[in-house]
């Protein structure tokens, strides 16, 4: 057979986690939580479960979690999405962005990416046809050059892909940089992808500035968000996908046909459990003080702690403390010392050498100790 992705391989999340399993390491590798949903939501789940809503879910979703998003998005972004042509509910945030780059992208076509990117976005591009160009965000992570980016972009760009709280960044997009892209999408005509599944978990009072809340890219771009992040259930794979309606009637035509609908019960019980705000409003300040004791935790180590601005994770360089490459080093601590982390080169295309590594600090406060201890015998 010859391969449609000849240079993918099995993920770096899966490949860490079967170590950190082989090992018996604490898991600050793959990004979920180690903590259970609420039982307010696991009652709701079962409610709906045990009471006959067990079957296909309408192609766009449950008609209730549309429009508790569509209250959800105009609180936070002021913009009115139709729950019946503008929202689609997807398999996770996977299948939002699967599909909407499939929307977008014909043969030839260039997409920007910024690197480091999440994993799934090259692929799905490159399944299309197109091909990804990528804006490496600067090490220190620190603002997004838009020289830079501007200088990518070429008659064959169709498309931009972004991702703000950043995975494995940690970075958070100013209303500058939001800005700066409406400006560049309407002059380059380009179709904006924005991967938000973060956008409950902000720090140290920042805030998350969708681009469904700036008019001008509301109009050009598809939101991708998931539920998995913000209610701590990434194993229902409930996600959504916001677009104007133009572009939410092609989305659906591939959506029907990829998995015609999702889990219909977990729709119902979130549906209802986004009627409380608090419930994800109160998520960041839950994320910032695990972010806090992680890095207490880690602080004589000696890594120099990049910004965590946003999402659940850290990054560390240790570029001044060994020479070992980042797959290197994750792997060996992962064995010797039973922390794995995610190696950030494996978010490049190409080769890297940073030498920083991700750590999830979704983890029990125990854990987030425990392995500071551990990580300090590595010295
Ligand atoms: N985008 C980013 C940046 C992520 O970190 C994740 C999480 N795993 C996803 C998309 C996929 O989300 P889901 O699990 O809802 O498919
Ligand atoms: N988003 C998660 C991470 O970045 C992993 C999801 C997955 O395993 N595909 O770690």
């Amino acid at each position: 057979l010859r391969s449609k992705l000849p240079n993918v391989g099995t993920t770096i999340f899966t490949k860490m986690s079967a170590l950190a399993e082989e090992h018996q390491a604490l898991n600050l590798a793959q990004g979920f939580p180690e903590f259970d949903c609420a039982p307010a939501l696991q009652r709701l789940a079962d409610k709906y479960v045990k009471s006959g809503k067990n079957q296909y879910a309408p192609m766009p979703g449950a008609l209730p979690l549309r429009e508790a998003i569509a209250r959800k998005t105009f609180e936070s972004s002021a913009r009115d999405y139709h729950p019946v042509t503008e929202i689609t509910i997807t398999s996770g945030a996977t299948e939002a962005l699967f599909v909407a780059i499939s929307t977008v992208v014909h043969p030839g076509d260039e997409v920007i990416v910024f690197e480091p990117a999440y994993d799934s976005y090259v692929p799905a591009i490159e399944l299309s046809g197109g091909i990804p160009v990528f804006v490496t965000l600067d090490p220190q992570y620190e603002s997004i050059d838009w020289q830079a980016v501007r200088a990518r972009v070429t008659e064959k760009t169709r498309a931009i892909v972004i991702n703000t709280p950043h995975n494995p960044t940690g970075k958070v997009w100013t209303a500058a940089d939001l800005q700066q892209l409406a400006a560049l999408a309407e002059e380059s005509d380009l179709i904006v992808i924005s991967d938000e599944v973060y956008e409950y978990i902000v720090f140290d009072g920042r805030e998350h500035i969708s681009a469904a809340s700036l008019p001008s890219l509301a109009g050009r771009t598809f939101v991708c968000g998931s539920f998995g992040k913000t209610f701590h259930t990434t194993g229902w794979k409930l996600g959504f996908c916001l677009a104007p309606a133009h572009l939410t009637a092609e989305f659906r035509k591939i959506h029907q046909f990829l998995v015609f609908s999702v889990v219909t019960p977990f729709q119902f019980a979130v549906a209802e459990y986004l009627s409380e705000p608090e419930h994800y409003l109160s998520l960041s300040a839950f994320y910032e003080r695990k972010r806090d004791l992680f890095n207490d935790a880690i602080q004589d180590i000696g890594f120099t702690l990049k910004p965590s601005e946003g999402s659940f994770f850290q990054n560390v360089s240790y570029a001044h403390l060994s020479d070992e490459k980042d797959t290197t080093l994750a792997e060996r601590l992962t064995r010797e010392i039973g922390v794995a982390s995610i190696p950030v080169s494996a978010f490049y295309a190409g080769e890297t050498d940073y030498k920083t590594l991700r750590f999830c600090f979704a983890k029990h406060d125990n854990t987030l100790e425990k392995a500071g201890k551990l990580l300090k015998q590595a010295r």
